[in-house]
């Protein structure tokens, strides 16, 4: 692999720092972001070299932070675009698209942040990988630390969905629930890291992490035609993914792979339970006041005192965009609407995204001329405790043609009038 990282960057200070498992600035304690050679990449990368990679997320490598090893890759990202027109007809969205990530291999758009994560945790001579989860990320890390060969302890809050668990377990990770929130466990593991030699992907390993998350952006401009679309809905848990999603398309610019300065209006969503940065959005106050104890039924969501709240905030609102959030009712008739209408059937942080959508849409927040990509990120299997009985059997009959006729009365019948 050709790369170009050229290090960690302090987002507040600008002190520069080697590219290691490091996560926060020694100085003043802000974030550290990968920095890269885009002169380089503009002058190797084109529209042609891109196509001509795999059909992978990993075909965005020049812009991802991982140096030697062959990539830790499941078949990660290059999820479908689909034109959503009868879901767009509902919303009164004629230019609606859906990116589909219920199609990655754990399901959820987790496998792009872990695929980098694990690539370089490999690199970096790491034997374990670890997280703090609310569920989707444990289910990825445990993949791909399988598929690599590597040791994987994951953490999670009690209380999750039991798909998550088995789907974690299975790989034969260790698993552990941890009694309290996720803010709980987030911190539980800030301090193991300094006692275990473990690479916690989103913890000291978080500046490659959050990386993977731009992919989704360089997929959907690519799948548009090279073409920035002009406004995006992204669900809001850390506030990593909409952070990202936002400089992906000024990166694709900067490197002269969009024609044009791209202009793309970003919205936030999240559920009602736990939604501070659209409490902050709504107040327009400048800080993100934590949330001590979720509640809502999107549990992978479901972050009280989000890492890049702050900044996730600061780009919904220069970008004309908005932070908006949705009940847990409005959240399961949402998942049923994309069902009927799509056909995607998805895990409750969708609904919560598709929620947020008709919502904006309904405001006039976001306007029917608008080319509009709503961010599905994970599969409605795992959540089926949250669907409760709402989506049921219509009948349950003996196996009988008079039973099916009683069921389905006189007027199903070939021939009826
Ligand atoms: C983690 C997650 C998100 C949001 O991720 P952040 O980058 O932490 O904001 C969205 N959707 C699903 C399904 C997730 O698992
Ligand atoms: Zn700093």
């Amino acid at each position: 692999m050709t790369t170009y990282l050229q290090g960690l960057t302090c987002r507040e200070c600008g002190a520069r720092y080697p590219a290691e498992a490091r996560s926060a600035c020694e100085e003043c304690f802000g974030p550290l972001e990968p920095t890269y050679d885009l002169e380089a990449i503009r002058a190797a990368v084109s529209r042609e070299t891109i196509a001509a990679g795999p059909a992978s997320m990993w075909r965005y490598q020049a812009f991802l932070p991982a140096e030697r090893d062959p990539e830790v890759d499941l078949g990660d990202g290059f999820t479908p675009l689909r034109r959503a027109r009868r879901l767009g007809a509902e919303l009164g969205l004629p230019n609606l698209y859906v990116k589909d990530e219920t199609r990655n291999p754990t399901h959820s758009f987790k496998d792009r942040v872990v695929s980098v994560a694990v690539t370089k945790a490999r690199e970096l001579g790491f034997e374990t990988v670890a997280c703090a989860s609310t569920g989707n990320l444990a289910h990825a890390v445990a993949a791909h630390a399988a598929a690599a060969g590597m040791d994987a302890v994951t953490f999670v809050p009690t209380g999750l969905e039991s798909g998550k668990l088995a789907a974690t377990a299975v790989y034969g990770a260790r698993l552990v629930e941890v009694d309290g929130t996720y803010d709980e466990v987030n911190r539980l593991c800030g301090e193991a890291a300094d006692e275990y030699p473990w690479a916690f992907v989103n913890v000291n390993l978080r500046p490659y992490y959050a990386e993977g998350s731009k992919t989704i952006a360089y997929e959907t401009a690519e799948q548009l035609g090279w073409r920035a679309p002009d406004h995006v809905v992204v669900p809001v848990a850390s506030g990593a993914l909409l952070v990202r999603v936002a400089k992906a398309f000024r990166d694709l610019r900067a490197v002269g792979l969009l024609d044009e300065e791209p202009s793309v209006r970003v919205s936030g969503a999240q559920g009602v339970g736990c939604s501070p940065v659209a409490t902050a959005f709504a107040q327009g106050a400048d800080d993100v006041r934590p949330v001590r104890t979720p509640t809502t039924i999107a549990r992978s969501l479901a972050i009280g005192d989000p890492a890049d709240g702050m900044y996730a905030l600061r780009e919904a609102r220069e970008s004309g965009g908005a932070v908006e959030a949705a009940t847990d009712a409005e959240i399961v008739e949402a998942v049923g609407l994309l069902a009927r209408t799509e056909g995607i059937f998805t895990e409750t942080a969708g609904g919560v995204t598709v929620a947020v959508l008709g919502k904006l849409a309904a405001r006039g927040v976001i306007r029917p001329d608008e080319t509009v990509v709503a961010y599905v990120t994970g599969m409605g299997l795992k959540t089926l405790e949250a669907y409760g009985e709402r989506f049921r059997p219509a009948a349950t009959i003996r196996p009988r043609l008079e039973a099916l006729a009683a069921f389905l009365g006189d007027g199903a019948r070939k021939g009826a009038a």
